[in-house]
């Protein structure tokens, strides 16, 4: 393994938190975990998906975050998901492995359809923001 090159982190070109909820109680703390996330974050919150979409097995909303954006609200999810599910991925230009191989998961991880992902796309860069934070974290 020692004449093979690290990945530079220079392939992450922004990241994205997917927000997993079943049933009512659990999409009440998705929506405290929005509004508190807009609160404070500098981020694209991403539209209500209450039935399965994509890779992802169950609802969820997606939040759009650069890469300067992590050392902070990744933390703050980990105290404030109150038990539910989140991924959190890179965006390189393989989208299959940045969901199958490379994320992280904050509460449970759960099942992803990651083989109907590219492995050769273009890296998404983060969206525009939608929050107006005046709060910190
Ligand atoms: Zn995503």
């Amino acid at each position: 393994m020692n004449e093979v090159s690290p990945r530079p982190i220079a392939e992450i070109a922004s990241y994205h938190a997917h927000i997993y909820y079943a049933g009512p109680t659990e999409r009440q703390h998705a929506e405290w975990l929005r509004l508190r996330i807009g609160e404070r974050f500098r981020v694209r919150l991403g539209n209500w998906r209450d039935e399965p979409v994509g890779p992802h097995q169950q609802a969820m909303y997606q939040v759009s975050f650069a890469n300067e954006i992590f050392a902070s609200l990744v933390p703050w999810l980990m105290l404030n998901h109150g038990g539910l599910s989140i991924l959190i991925h890179p965006n390189t230009t393989n989208p299959k492995r940045d969901h199958l191989i490379d994320p992280i998961w904050i509460g449970r991880p759960l099942g992803v359809s990651g083989e109907i992902l590219g492995e050769d796309d273009e890296a998404e860069e983060a969206l525009e923001v939608n929050t107006e934070p005046t709060l910190g974290a």
